[in-house]
């Protein structure tokens, strides 16, 4: 029979599943996803998770949990680093989500619950690779082949992000899904909607922001769409990295967009409970404030979060917008 890897839709589900599918996939793996949010799987979570923890870790537990019998493995990596950067790493929560979740939730399947820190040099996700390929039976040839199977299609992933299809637009292209033409015209107000992906791609934690702005005619642009190359040329216009991976593409793409006469607004979607937002959304409508040009609205997500009171803001934000560019 073969063994089923959980992957849980949530955090770095939208950043890296493109990659890992593939590379369990092509080892002979099964892979099964957590099925979409919806109120019980956060209520599940909640009810697991610590209180204090943040809106996407109590929303994390809820789709293990989603998973457990699901599952022969679950796959709950820690997060360390993706890139050299000097001191830049995930946040506290993801590195220490394997023992988050085996503390909190009871009768789970083994956690597959590899280091993942590429600081370490040059091949370490290879080696990464090889030690799970490794306890799956897998020869060298069959995770070298894996192994470069599953880095072309997150290329493929991030080209697609690159063309400003949203991730869970592009996740369905690599699913066979077709490539759909991405209209707006130049007459359309353009919004950067900033967050982590994991706040901004989940469409019941953030009341379907994305999709509720573009029925208001708003073309949407994300942090993911901006090419990793660029992002990393914003570093330079702020004096100091910020500690955590996901804060500093969110901080560089508001700088990218603030200064590129790209967006008309930006809208900055925050985690309740979420330290490191709290920095990045000062510091965004900070950079805003002073450049004086793009209007900046904050809105906070937590498990209550509720549809008329968002749109509400939402709509004043894009009236306000809509009379400025009119006024122009
Ligand atoms: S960065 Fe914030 S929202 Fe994300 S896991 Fe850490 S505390 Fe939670």
């Amino acid at each position: 029979m073969t063994v089923k890897i959980g992957i849980p839709r949530a955090l770095a589900y939208y950043a890296y599943y493109p990659f890992w599918k593939e590379f369990f996939e092509k080892l002979g793996l099964e892979t099964v996803i957590s099925q979409l949010t919806t109120k019980q799987v956060l209520d599940n979570g909640i009810k697991e998770a610590v209180t204090d923890a943040c809106v996407p870790v109590k929303l994390f537990h809820g789709h293990v949990l989603d998973l457990k019998d699901k599952a022969d493995y679950i796959f709950i990596p820690r997060l360390v680093s993706i890139n050299k950067e000097d001191s830049v790493t995930f946040c506290p929560k993801f590195l220490g989500l394997p023992n988050m979740i085996k503390a909190s939730i009871a009768g789970l399947p083994p956690l597959l619950d590899v280091r993942v820190d590429l600081k370490k040099g040059k091949g370490e996700l290879f080696r990464i690779c090889y030690r799970v390929g490794k306890k799956f039976g897998a020869g060298i040839w069959n995770v070298i082949q894996a192994f470069r199977s599953g880095l072309k299609t997150q290329d493929r992933y991030q080209s697609l992000l690159n063309q400003q299809y949203t991730p869970v637009e592009a996740l369905r292209i690599i699913d066979g899904g077709e490539e759909a033409p991405l209209n707006s015209s130049e007459q359309d107000l353009r919004f950067a909607v900033l967050g982590f992906p994991y706040t901004i791609y989940d469409k019941f934690v953030n009341v379907d922001i994305l999709n509720k702005l573009r029925k208001l005619g708003i073309k949407v642009l994300t942090a993911e769409m901006v090419p990793p190359q660029i992002l990393l040329q914003q570093a330079k216009k702020v004096p100091k990295n910020l500690f955590w991976n996901f804060s500093n593409q969110v901080l560089r793409a508001a700088l990218y967009y603030l200064d590129n006469n790209k967006v008309d607004g930006i809208i900055h979607v925050t985690a309740f409970g979420c330290g490191p937002d709290a920095m990045v959304d000062k510091l965004i409508e900070l950079e805003a404030k002073q450049r004086g040009k793009v209007p900046f609205m904050s809105i906070t997500i937590d498990e209550q979060t509720g549809e008329a009171g968002l749109m509400t803001r939402i709509e004043a934000f894009v009236d306000m917008l809509t009379l400025r560019r009119e006024m122009s």
